[in-house]
């Protein structure tokens, strides 16, 4: 069985995100995709993230409607700066997951960033990397070690990021069909950026 990893701070969750899972499961055969939370960035330690909690339910109303994607709380629950690293261990050391292959889905930006992440070579071991490219941004600029373990997803770029959402947010403008139309609900319900 094949389960993929997908991390972020998803502040908000967007349609890039989701397009992003659902090239990965469907290209790689996928069991399922968690969405995992990452409460604490160590690499946007300087910016503010909205609270967890609305970051929690924003992907629980984005995942809703795809039985094969499910969201993880587990880095929530563990304290202190979360790393992939340790996430990958604590989900390797699950006994439901034993035998499972694990992806850990990326995008471009994120494997450039790769090298500077707690122990990249451990990750490289635990996981597969599943990559989406993103506009932007030359894949080719990865580190050779990091490219040549990375599965490279297909699929059309996307141009959507959660900074540009929050912006669009704050100067009044439209954010419909950049993110699923009840997390815009609940970004306007909840007063959000
Ligand atoms: P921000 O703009 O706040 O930095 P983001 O849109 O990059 O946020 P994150 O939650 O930081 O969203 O991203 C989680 C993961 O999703 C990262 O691996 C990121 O590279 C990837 N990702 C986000 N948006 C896209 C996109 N449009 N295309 C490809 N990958 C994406």
């Amino acid at each position: 069985m094949r389960i993929g990893l997908y991390g972020g701070t998803f502040d908000p969750v967007h349609l890039g995100h989701l397009i992003v899972a659902e090239q990965a499961r469907v290209e790689l055969e996928l069991e399922s995709v968690f969405f995992v939370l990452t409460p604490s960035p160590p690499h946007k330690s300087a910016a503010v993230v909205s609270p967890a909690t609305h970051r929690l339910n924003m992907l629980g109303l984005a995942v809703q409607n795809n039985p094969h994607f499910a969201v993880s709380t587990v880095e929530l629950e563990r304290p202190g700066v979360s790393y992939t690293v340790d996430t990958l261990r604590q989900f390797r050391a699950q006994p439901e997951f034993s035998g499972v292959e694990f992806f850990l889905i990326l995008g471009a930006d994120s494997l450039l960033e790769l090298k500077k992440w707690r122990e990249p070579e451990a990750i490289i071991a635990l996981a597969k990397l599943a990559v989406y490219s993103r506009p932007g941004l030359d894949l080719q600029q990865a580190a050779p070690q990091f490219l040549q373990a990375a599965y490279l997803l297909n699929g059309p770029q996307v141009d959507i990021s959660a900074t540009e959402i929050r912006q669009r947010c704050q100067r009044g403008q439209s954010i419909r069909y950049l993110v699923p139309e009840n997390v815009r609900n609940y970004i306007f319900a909840n007063r959000l950026y």
